[in-house]
């Protein structure tokens, strides 16, 4: 019998080799496996009686093949090259990389080829990389809905789906723990089989259904956690005094410019909330470039002068390193008597060990990091401000983490993420939340085109001349989900391309996600430096660099992306005193992304975008990345589930009212799920 915490190898079929497979996604258990849910699903077609007249599309012909298969090699890549016929209209069949068909397809045998018919000049038709299976196999997958999963190299869609499936059925049916009366007035699914139709829906309606209770559990669950962390919050008394502060005052009119408005609304806000009877749990959202950083700073100086030690969180290694080094800029700049110390996942040990000794003792400290931070064994002196920078929220767990080391800080986190007010109000409804209203107005606005990928070598062309007047450039080079590179294959591959294309006349560098933190950081020094001219990254880019001298971005695949976060990559240029520019490219078919992906040349509002961006999703799509931060929800979305949100955020406060603590019987198997969630499916979040 299996149960949510069974080794994934416990799954019938499932051995040593597919484990480490699931592993590489952290999929490691039963409950991580069937939590791990379709990206998408494969409805197939009827069987197609006019290939010809629905060109484009994907479609199912019946028909034998004819003469067999050749194989032939170039370069790296086997083709295998095949000829349907139907109706008298032949019809070409081509594979990559899959030189086994040609013994596995039997010649005049009636197959179903499943795949896009692309017309191939004048009555030539062609099939590339159909799925073959027989007549009886496609009749019953037709009557399906066909889960489609993430995948890593080496891991089969059909391996997934085979696993989920044995897990479901072998774990039975779980118990419900939703109380009744939930279930009843928001008419939702019943747990298990809420798990299993998400999987294997077998009409539209289930997979409405399905998904509709399963959003529901996740915002549930965020809304109870939050809502007894703020319970939690609230009874934190503050225990620190701060005092006004000389240095801070004279620190402000150092700076080589003027504070925006909406950042001296912010640190006001922030400052006077220092004071109150209570810690403060604020969020504070300003949109890109509007001066997160300096602000923090001078927050944390603010503490600082009052003899405590604040520190900065970044999610990222080299994010980290960047504000290390800003601030250390600073202290020197500005001629503080304070140090500045970063501790990071790739610290070497005995630099560790020393680092942490001066943490434990050194009042007065600017602290800067990663989650490293908040491990057990960081011990701090007077921490009385913690800031996490481009999260949504600084999680119970950390906070906790702080708490029991007797340190209760202020906690101030730092998004960019444009969130509309009325779900924000919803969402951080256990912060106080302070706005940047404007962003530093003498900068110019960055111009903006969406090109097709045949303008490709023009938009090269277009980043030489400015790399000839001395600036730098970023390519954004994000992964199409069905390709069969991985991520950063695709990014060093873009980088030779490049590297031809500009020979020793420009240097070109690139960072992914798969590259050790010390290589990632020396080439993001490297760029920031001015020796690399161009950088090719993946979305690691995203959030927080800041190199003023980058004046032109060029992001591959634009098309797969939502709007806002492609407003955040752009935000990385336009931020020194030259015009910059920046190009999405859609590579749509027929372009029909375009017209979504101007209304990031209409408008640089962040909110703007996030609403028009939203007017234009269907329901569920995704654009294949995930939201960041601690508001990592699995199948929600803020803002296309949205109702659904509101009903669970009421019906947390309902419960919590009832039983603050939830500590009587009718929510004991609802806590239990709860807990289970996160010791069990949500450990690698
Ligand atoms: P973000 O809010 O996106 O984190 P940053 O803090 O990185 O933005 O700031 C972007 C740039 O704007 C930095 O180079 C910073 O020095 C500059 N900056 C911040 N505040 C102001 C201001 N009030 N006027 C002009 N430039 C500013
Ligand atoms: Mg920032």
């Amino acid at each position: 019998m299996l149960d949510f915490s069974s080794d994934i190898t416990d799954i019938k079929g499932v051995g040593d080799k597919t484990k480490k497979l699931f592993g590489a996604q952290d999929i490691f258990n039963v409950g991580a496996l069937i939590y791990n849910f379709p990206r998408t699903y494969r409805v197939y077609p009827d069987i197609t009686d006019d290939p010809v007249g629905n060109v484009g599309t994907k479609i199912a012909v019946k028909m034998p093949l004819r003469g067999g298969i050749s194989v032939k090699k170039a370069g790296r890549t086997t083709i295998s090259l095949g000829q349907g016929v139907f109706n008298d209209i032949f019809i070409e069949l081509i594979w990559f990389n899959m030189p086994y068909l040609k013994s596995q397809i039997k010649t005049n045998t009636e197959y179903v080829f499943y795949g896009e018919c692309i017309r191939q000049g004048k009555g030539n038709y062609q099939l590339r990389q159909p799925l073959v299976m027989t007549p009886d196999k496609y009749e019953t997958l037709r009557e399906s809905y066909e889960p489609v999963y993430h995948l890593t190299r080496g891991l089969k869609n059909s391996t997934v789906k085979k696993s989920v499936l044995t897990a479901i059925n072998e774990i039975g049916a779980l118990d419900e723990f939703l109380p009744e009366d939930l279930i009843n007035k928001n008419n939702l699914c019943g747990y298990y089989d809420a798990l299993r139709l998400i999987h294997f829906p077998e009409k539209p309606s289930d997979l409405e259904y399905a998904r509709k209770r399963l959003v529901y559990d996740e915002f549930l669950k965020f809304f109870i956690t939050i809502k007894m962390e703020k319970a939690d919050t609230l009874l934190s008394k503050n225990g620190f005094d701060f005092k006004e502060s000389l240095m801070f005052c004279q620190t402000i009119n150092k700076l080589p410019f003027s504070l925006t408005t909406g950042q001296k609304d912010a640190l006001d806000e922030i400052i006077e909330s220092f004071n109150g009877d209570y810690v403060t749990q604020r969020l504070v959202q300003g949109d890109v470039g509007s001066g997160k950083t300096i602000l923090a700073f001078l927050v944390m100086l603010y503490a600082v002068e009052n003899g405590y030690q604040a520190a900065i969180m970044a999610p990222t290694e080299v994010l980290a390193r960047q504000h290390e080094n800003t601030f250390k800029e600073y202290v020197k700049t500005f001629d503080l008597p304070y140090n500045v110390v970063c501790v990071t996942g790739s610290t070497k040990a005995s630099e560790r060990k020393k680092l942490n000794e001066q943490i434990k003792k050194e009042s007065g400290l600017f602290i800067v990091g990663t989650h490293a931070l908040v491990t057990d064994k960081m011990e701090y002196n007077n921490l009385a401000v913690v800031v996490t920078d481009e999260q949504h929220r600084f999680g119970v767990k950390q906070r906790k983490k702080l708490a029991e080391k007797g340190n209760n800080p202020h906690v101030l986190v730092m998004s960019a993420t444009p969130i509309p007010r009325t779900l924000a109000m919803i969402l951080y409804n256990d912060m106080t939340v302070s706005i940047i209203k404007d962003v530093p107005a003498k900068r110019l606005p960055v111009k903006n085109s969406v090109i097709r990928p045949n303008k490709r070598k023009a938009a090269w062309k277009f980043i030489e001349e400015q790399l000839d007047e001395g600036r730098q450039a970023y390519i954004i080079c994000a992964l199409v989900d069905d390709s069969e590179k991985s991520e950063s294959e695709n990014v060093s591959d873009y980088g030779k391309m490049l590297k031809e294309y500009f020979k020793d006349r420009y240097t070109v560098g690139i960072v992914h996600g798969k590259m050790k933190a010390k290589e990632k950081d020396d080439v993001m020094n490297s760029f920031a430096n001015n020796e690399i001219n161009i950088l090719v990254a993946t979305t690691v880019i995203e959030v927080g660099i800041n190199v003023p001298n980058a004046s032109v971005m060029l992001i591959e695949n634009a098309d797969r992306f939502g709007l806002a976060q492609l407003h955040q990559l752009r935000g990385r240029i336009g931020r020194g005193e030259w015009q910059s520019y920046c190009m999405f490219v859609d590579s749509s078919k027929d372009g029909k992304e375009s017209k979504r992906l101007l209304i990031l040349k209409e408008s640089t509002d962040g909110f703007y975008i996030a609403e028009e961006d939203l007017k234009l999703r269907g329901p569920g799509e995704f654009y294949g990345v995930r939201q960041s931060g601690d508001m990592n929800f699995r199948l929600a979305d803020i803002y296309t589930d949205s109702s659904i949100m509101k009903i669970a955020a009421h019906d947390a406060e309902a419960i919590l009212s009832r039983d603050g603590n939830l500590e009587s019987e009718q929510y004991a198997k609802l806590v239990s799920h709860l807990r289970n969630l996160d010791e069990v499916v949500y450990t690698n979040l």
